[in-house]
């Protein structure tokens, strides 16, 4: 009969892990697979605050998808999906005139930000998305150094604002930190007069999280100079900087929303029913109404045993992705799907390139131990990505 035809769209975590379980598991000739992704390259999302801040190239977060896909099992079109049809079980491209079709459709296009409709925001904020949104921080914060040596020294220059000190926020400002030294001696400013200021709407940065920890993380991050301002909404954003709940105005040159992320506007408008952008999936991550969709990652929604949703997280959306491929080759070969259990292993945050904070099983662990562990999770995702030749040409940038 005719093979059967896998698409995947999107080329993160989940879908990477969905196209690598093919290749490993698929004979040849026995299904036709088809990865989708705008750019030529698979980011690593976990690794965007280095780059964003400064403190490592973008080539450190970045693979090439044709070094680590094998083209006899694994066609990659390199294209930004435009629409999902799938009561058509149709897939359009913005460069392609015929759209592509499918016997089974797996969508991880991943996560937008989510600006809860802040006025302003979108306009002038800056996000920590993918690596073109990365270069365009770094770059302004140099130019504001920059422009503040050449120009009237105005303080607001030199102020940076994150705002959301979630675990993006937190990292990103964990960066900075490690930043600023090199940075102010580059452009011959007073290390003291650079702002860092993190705002924070809930009573406690890192809401949800283990308080021990959340307090070793502001401590550290206050001795390096960070100012948290927590309990305070931002309310708009404009070009001088932004305004909180109050109506105190914080001037910053540079605002960066770390505030929450929603599933990908294409979800919404493929016509399945959503939460903040995301499908609530099946058991086996199928978005409900059509068993030929899976859903994985940031764009779909799993719920534990409590009812509550599970954070997106790459940890997650990687064993989507590898549960996924392991369904459809059940599925191919006339076999039995498996649900989906989330095996929780732990979570890691870096407040810089030497220290972290975490939660292993049970156990908390922060500083040096934390940061190694973060730093060979890393290791450890390039090394299924490309095994050890990956490891070692980008581990170490
Ligand atoms: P993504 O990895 O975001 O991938 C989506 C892909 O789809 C991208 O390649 C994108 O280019 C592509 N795409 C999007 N739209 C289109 C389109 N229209 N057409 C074609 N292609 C498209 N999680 C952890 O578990 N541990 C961590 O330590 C951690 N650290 C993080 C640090 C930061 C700074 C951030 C921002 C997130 C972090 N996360 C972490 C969360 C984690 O990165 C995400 O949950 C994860 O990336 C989701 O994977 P995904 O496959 O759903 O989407
Ligand atoms: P988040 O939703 O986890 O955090 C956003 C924060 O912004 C929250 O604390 C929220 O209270 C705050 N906020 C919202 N509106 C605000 C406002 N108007 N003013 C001020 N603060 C406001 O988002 P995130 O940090 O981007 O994380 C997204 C997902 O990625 C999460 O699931 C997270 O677990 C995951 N992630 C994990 C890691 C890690 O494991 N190391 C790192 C980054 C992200």
């Amino acid at each position: 009969g005719k093979k059967p035809k896998i698409v995947v769209l999107g080329a993160g975590y989940s879908g990477m892990m969905t196209v690598i379980g093919l290749q490993k598991q698929l004979q040849y000739n026995e299904a036709e697979v088809i990865l989708v992704n705008q750019h030529p390259y698979h980011y690593l999302t976990t690794k965007l605050h280095e780059p964003a801040a400064g403190t490592r190239h973008h080539e450190a977060a970045r693979v090439l998808i044709e070094d680590v896909i094998d083209p006899r099992k694994i066609t990659f079109i390199q294209d930004k999906v435009k629409e999902i049809r799938p009561k058509e079980r149709a897939v359009d491209l913005v460069n392609r005139e015929e759209p592509l079709t499918y016997d089974y459709l797996v969508i991880g296009l991943g996560s937008a930000p989510e600006t809860f409709g802040i006025r302003g925001l979108k306009e002038n904020a800056f996000f920590i998305r993918n690596i073109d949104s990365v270069r365009m921080i770094r770059e302004h914060i140099e130019y504001m150094f920059a422009k503040y040596r050449n120009e009237e020294q105005r303080d607001e220059y030199i102020t940076i604002v994150v705002g959301g000190a979630g675990f993006t926020g937190v990292e990103f400002v964990g960066e900075l930190v490690d930043r600023m030294p090199r940075l102010c001696r580059e452009f011959d400013i007073p290390r003291e007069k650079v702002r860092l200021i993190s705002i924070e709407a809930a009573p406690t940065v890192l809401p949800g999280f283990d308080p021990e920890l959340v307090q070793y993380a502001v401590e550290y991050l206050e001795k390096q100079g960070v100012e948290f301002r927590i309990n305070t909404p931002i309310e708009q954003c404009d070009e001088d900087g932004v305004i909180l709940k109050g109506g105190e105005e914080i001037k910053a040159a540079t605002v960066v929303w770390t505030g929450g992320v929603r599933g990908n506007h294409l979800i919404e408008e493929a016509g399945f029913e959503t939460m903040r952008g995301r499908v609530k999936v099946d058991e086996y991550l199928r978005a409900p109404g059509y068993e030929d969709v899976f859903v994985v990652g940031d764009c779909s929604l799993v719920f534990n045993d409590e009812g509550r949703p599970y954070p997106p997280t790459a940890q997650i959306a990687s064993q989507q992705g590898s549960k996924v491929a392991k369904n459809l080759i059940a599925l191919i070969r006339g076999g039995k799907m498996q649900p989906f259990r989330f095996d929780l292993k732990g979570t890691l945050a870096s407040l810089g390139r030497h220290n972290a904070i975490g939660i292993i099983g049970k156990r908390k662990v922060f500083g040096s131990t934390a940061s190694f562990l973060k730093w060979a999770n890393d290791l450890r995702w390039l090394y299924t990505l490309g095994g050890v030749p990956l490891v070692l040409r980008k581990g170490f940038i």
